[in-house]
């Protein structure tokens, strides 16, 4: 091995130790969080999504969070990867419906007829043979909740790839008038038949196109060309990781139909969201 040789014999030494240490912290979280469903360690947190015109909430994105009794709150981005390697992003996806979908009931009753919740959904539960979506559908009529109340986020991957099976799923999806968010968009393989091919409701714009937003940046021009080729295709457009005031209003005045960051909220537990409504109201 050129490059090791090349570092030496302590640096290769220090760098085997770093590898050990995090395949064992892997390893650790691994099993921790087998047992983190059971033992009441996740919840779920709730993010606005603002209608940039009025101001008005009436959609928020669902987001999975780890308590974990010793390290503190994880990041999924270091625990979603692990679910998904070991299908326990199966049965963490099942939590985080039935969490959201009792959550957009009371929304519904409380403050607006129309709400919606948002999930995240992996590819890997479309593959999963055992992830039933029957479960879902079933939940929802136990609580009296229309499709309506839910849309699912998936992103470009997993339309890359998408076999028969994974249309039918996501056919039965819409077929049970649950709506469909493209997420991260803009960062995949993003093709436009995509759009034209899966009947997509909701684009999100990648948050990485609106951190360095300026009136003269390539990025805006971007932003520009997505809202208005959605908007032909009959798409609405949300943009992700909106932290500022002249953002917000680049994107406003781009035509962007809906904005999510922390401009407007961090994600929070749902009674804090219900503060929130109460004070837009
Ligand atoms: P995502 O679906 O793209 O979610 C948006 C992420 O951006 C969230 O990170 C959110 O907290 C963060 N965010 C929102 N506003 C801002 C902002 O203004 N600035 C910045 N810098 N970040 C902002 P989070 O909650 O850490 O989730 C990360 C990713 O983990 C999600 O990306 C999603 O891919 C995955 N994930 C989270 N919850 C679930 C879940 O329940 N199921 C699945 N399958 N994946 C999930
Ligand atoms: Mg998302
Ligand atoms: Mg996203
Ligand atoms: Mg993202």
């Amino acid at each position: 091995m050129y490059a090791a040789k090349n570092l030496g014999r302590n640096r290769y030494s220090y760098f085997t130790l770093y590898m050990q240490e995090a395949a064992q912290t892997r390893m650790r979280l691994t099993s921790d969080l087998r047992t983190a469903l059971s033992h009441e360690q996740l919840f779920v947190v709730y993010q606005p999504i603002v209608e940039l015109a009025s101001g008005d909430i009436h959609k928020a994105e669902a987001l999975v969070r780890w308590q974990h009794p010793t390290r503190g709150l994880v990041s999924p981005a270091d625990f979603i990867p692990i679910a998904e390697e070991t299908g326990l992003i199966v049965d963490i996806g099942q939590f985080v419906f039935e969490e959201a979908a009792k959550t957009v009931k009371i929304w519904r009753e409380l403050y607006h007829p129309q709400f919606q919740i948002s999930i995240n959904k992996s590819p890997v539960q479309f593959y999963d043979m055992h992830e039933n979506h029957a479960n879902w559908f079933d939940y929802l009529a136990s609580l009296d909740m229309p499709g309506q109340s839910i849309t699912i986020e998936i992103t470009e991957g997993l339309l890359m790839d998408a076999s028969n099976n994974i249309i039918d799923k996501l056919l039965a999806f819409r077929d049970a008038g649950m709506q469909v968010s493209l997420d991260d968009f803009g960062t995949g393989y993003s093709s436009l038949s995509y759009l034209k091919k899966f009947d997509i409701d909701y684009l999100k714009i990648d948050q990485s196109f609106v951190r360095n937003l300026t009136a003269e940046s390539e990025d805006f021009a971007l932003c520009e060309a997505i809202i208005v080729m959605a908007h032909k295709l009959n798409i609405k457009v949300i943009a992700e990781g909106v932290e500022t005031i002249s953002q917000r209003d680049l994107l406003l005045a781009a035509g962007c139909d809906y904005a999510q960051g922390f401009l407007f909220s961090r994600p929070v537990k749902s009674d804090e969201f219900e503060k929130l409504l109460k004070a837009v109201r």
